[in-house]
């Protein structure tokens, strides 16, 4: 892929809403794989950052460099459906 920067003349509002679907996309996934889903909660600053799997490899929150003192698993997808 060529990386042409060129920000398109015309379709503005449909490149800026495809962009920031794919941002929370990006949201939703892992920090490390960008594979799972996050669902490990980072204590104490809170975030959330990787997967289950990924979470032993991380000892430094990747969001805010906190370190990581313990890890809560938390069902983010539960969580989404309850609002509904
Ligand atoms: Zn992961
Ligand atoms: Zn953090």
């Amino acid at each position: 892929m060529m990386s042409s920067s060129s920000v398109g003349e015309g379709d503005d509002g449909l490149a800026a809403a495809a962009n920031v679907a794919e941002e929370k996309m990006q949201l939703d996934e892992c920090m490390v794989c960008s594979d799972q889903k996050r669902d490990m909660l980072s204590l104490p600053c809170g975030h959330i950052t990787t997967c289950s799997g990924c979470a032993v490899r991380v000892k430094k929150c990747l969001i805010c460099r906190e370190y990581i003192d313990d890890k809560k698993k938390v069902q983010l997808m539960h969580a989404y459906k309850l609002h509904f």
